[in-house]
């Protein structure tokens, strides 16, 4: 419900998890299998066992009673808790989510420091885990070895003899370091047949979060690029060009990006699945760019044999064919040495790690201070191997009753959807059939997944650490790119077990909530109902609707790209979205920025219909209770203030711009009170009258769902 996007850019993901802002293959032991080899192989660690620090899904140390509920909801639920939690100084924000996440990084530092201290003969989850761990943890090590590591890349860069032989380099460093060295590709969902794995390349090449960054002409935008050009230029240096040569190879370096994303789609164009999409023949692609040698990229790629690719959008494609004929190859080479280099500059020596936080970290986004070692370590483990970490995660943290327990709670906000949708009074029969259709096709995945990813073919050594960070890409490159011309797997999860989020997908038609995301102060199982349907039940019911948010509506119960709406129904949703989109439109971010409420559209609509859901699902599980008032507030109170607290925060001014670009979710106290504003039921549990800031007149009320 809030976080990041699904990490792969190919994906018809709707929207991703992150209620909020900020990766299987064969059965290799089952849990109680795992549990108990893991107790009679390896030996009882020094480490001390990790404990995860509670706090209540209703905290009433975090709500400022001084503030009227019915003037600002937001501050009279979260005040407290944002003078008690100043952002800390290696944050670009802290909140709820944030907070649990990092309580949870310091958790999972148990578990790896247990693993990385087992003696005797270890499991294969606990060698990968804990020699990955200390790899990385090795500061002198790395610091010893220098650019060392990066020796036999950079030398294949200088050793390209011609233009034409950039296309297995550019494979073979896609491979090793993923992300997006000139552009992405690896595997999606057919868009026309949600079983099917397809071939697919999108945009990417740039070094700035987004491609708007290279075309805006504000001043703050011409500031960034300035500071971008002289970053660009330091990291030459710290490969040993000269400053005046590291400068003129900066400038080229900016120019050659600059076309790229000006030939890139927008954020509010690749919300369109419909822009997504452009299947076309192996064939038609090397006519399209003829200047890249396909052939050769594929072979190194190892991808299986394939006749259909999605590229979008053309026009990037084009430009990237125009920009192999226009640039010379010295120009191509520093380019690639730029992108190798700041692309592992997080692995690399001091040098490289610090000057890639000041940028990225510090300028943009606003921290102050580089994070604890131990901590990026930690989330480069779940990163790489998180289905080996989730292993000895779930098993400490989530128990078959927790399990159950939160499954009921999704039952019954799908019921409350199916009555919501059977209620509408502006849709259609014909249409309220596909969509019940659509709700009842929907899986839910609650946890962990059923079977774990196999990571024992990746080589994993003690002393090496940027090789095993190349090694578990490359495996993860390769498990991507396998799935080409192959059926979908459904039990394959998007997130680790220990991610604090979750995540619908339209292609999937599937709701996905990790272990890490069912822990307190959001599911809280020592608390009543109240707090926890405000709160979960509100994050269940947000994933819930973005299967039929302007995204989500898009795709039918199969998940395939098909329009299942009435041309009549259609506008009136359109009708009622818009009321959301003008809404959020009015509120400001930070100066004079606005919500982009194109491009947080889907994530305003869910907030508010996973609310509205929770609240009916609440009620009907408490129906025969006799609910009664705790600490002088109602059980209505109670709902609404567990909803607010899931997103308590605090959040540096820098990080609110970089957001206000990139980010589809909008701004913490608008994710609260922009709710709020549209349900009656709010206004009545607190007494709010018509005219106070936290209703709502009659006319602009919107409902969606
Ligand atoms: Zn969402």
């Amino acid at each position: 419900m809030h976080a990041s996007y699904y990490d792969n850019p190919l994906a018809f993901f709707c929207n991703s998890g992150q209620k909020h802002t900020s990766m299987t293959k064969l059965i290799r032991l089952s849990l109680l299998v795992f549990a108990i080899t893991n107790i009679s192989l390896a030996q009882p660690s020094q480490a001390p066992e990790p404990v995860l620090p509670y706090s209540p899904s209703l905290d009433m140390s975090a709500m400022d009673k001084t503030i009227d509920p019915c003037v600002d909801f937001y501050q009279y639920s979260c005040g407290g808790w944002q003078k008690k939690n100043p952002i800390p100084p290696d944050q670009v924000a802290w909140g709820v989510y944030g907070k649990l996440y990092q309580d949870n990084l310091a958790f999972l530092r148990g578990i790896l420091e247990q693993s990385a201290a087992a003696k005797g003969q270890r499991d294969v989850v606990t060698q990968e885990i804990g020699d990955f761990y200390s790899a990385c943890m090795d500061e002198n090590a790395v610091e010893k070895l220098g650019l060392a590591p990066l020796k036999a890349e950079l030398a294949q860069i200088t050793q390209l003899k011609s233009v034409r032989e950039l296309a297995p380099l550019v494979a073979r460093l896609q491979l090793d370091l993923g992300g997006s060295i000139l552009f992405q590709s690896g595997s999606l969902q057919d868009p026309d047949n949600s079983e099917q794995q397809i071939a697919g390349m999108t945009q990417g090449g740039i070094g700035l979060p987004d491609r708007d960054y290279y075309t805006k002409d504000d001043p703050k935008s011409r500031e960034i690029r300035e500071r971008y050009l002289q970053h660009v230029q330091k990291v030459f240096e710290l490969l040993g060009d000269k400053p005046e040569l590291a400068k003129q190879n900066a400038e080229n370096v900016m120019r050659m990006e600059t076309t790229l994303a000006t030939a890139s789609m927008t954020r509010v164009e690749r919300r369109d699945p419909y822009k997504r999409k452009n299947k076309i023949k192996l064939a038609d692609l090397e006519q399209m760019v003829p200047g890249f040698d396909w052939p050769a990229y594929f072979r190194t790629l190892k991808t299986p044999p394939f006749e259909i690719i999605n590229v979008a959008p053309p026009v990037f494609f084009k430009e990237l064919d125009a920009r192999l004929k226009a640039e010379p190859l010295s120009n191509w080479k520093n380019y690639l040495r730029f992108h190798v280099a700041n692309g592992y500059s997080p692995y690399l020596s001091a040098a490289f790690v610090q000057e890639s936080f000041d940028f990225y970290t510090r300028y943009l986004r606003g921290a102050k201070e580089l994070q604890p070692r131990w901590r990026r370590c930690v989330q480069f483990t779940d990163r790489d191997l998180g289905e080996a970490l989730g292993q000895a995660y779930v098993r400490k943290v989530f128990s078959p009753q927790l399990k159950a327990s939160t499954l009921d709670m999704v039952r019954r906000i799908e019921d409350a959807m199916a009555l919501r949708i059977s209620q509408l009074d502006w849709m259609s029969p014909e249409t309220k059939q596909q969509a019940l259709a659509k709700l009842h096709g929907i899986r839910n995945k609650i946890g962990y997944p059923e079977k774990w990813r196999d990571y024992s073919s990746v080589k994993i050594a003690r002393n090496d650490f940027l090789g095993d960070v190349q090694r578990a890409t490359e495996f993860e490159r390769h498990r991507n790119l396998n799935k080409i011309g192959r059926p979908v797997d459904h039990g394959e999860w998007g997130m680790s077990p220990p991610t604090v989020n979750a995540y619908y997908s339209g292609q999937m038609n599937d709701i996905n909530f990790p272990a890490g995301v069912l822990q307190p102060p959001l599911y809280d199982a020592k608390m009543d109902d109240a707090p926890n349907y405000g709160n979960t039940g509100g994050t269940i019911g947000h994933e819930l609707t973005h299967g039929f948010d302007d995204q989500g509506a898009k795709f039918d119960a199969k998940g395939n790209l098909r329009d299942w709406w009435t041309k009549e129904d259609k506008q009136k949703f359109e009708e009622r979205t818009k009321c959301v989109a003008d809404q959020y439109a009015q509120y400001v971010v930070v100066d004079d920025i606005h919500i982009n409420s194109r491009l947080t559209l889907g994530e305003d609509v869910a907030d508010l219909g996973g609310e509205i859901l929770a609240y009916i699902a609440w009620k009907d599980a408490t129906k025969d209770k006799d609910l009664k008032p705790v600490d002088g507030l109602t059980p209505e109170q109670r709902f609404f203030i567990g909803f607010a607290q899931w997103d308590c925060s605090n959040e540096r001014e820098e990080n609110l711009r970089v957001r206000a670009l990139t980010d589809p979710h909008s701004p913490s106290k608008y994710r609260i009170n922009g709710v709020v504003v549209n349900m009656p039921e709010f206004a009545q549990a607190f007494a709010c009258k018509a005219g106070q800031p936290m209703v709502n007149p009659p006319e602009k009320v919107c409902k969606v769902w």
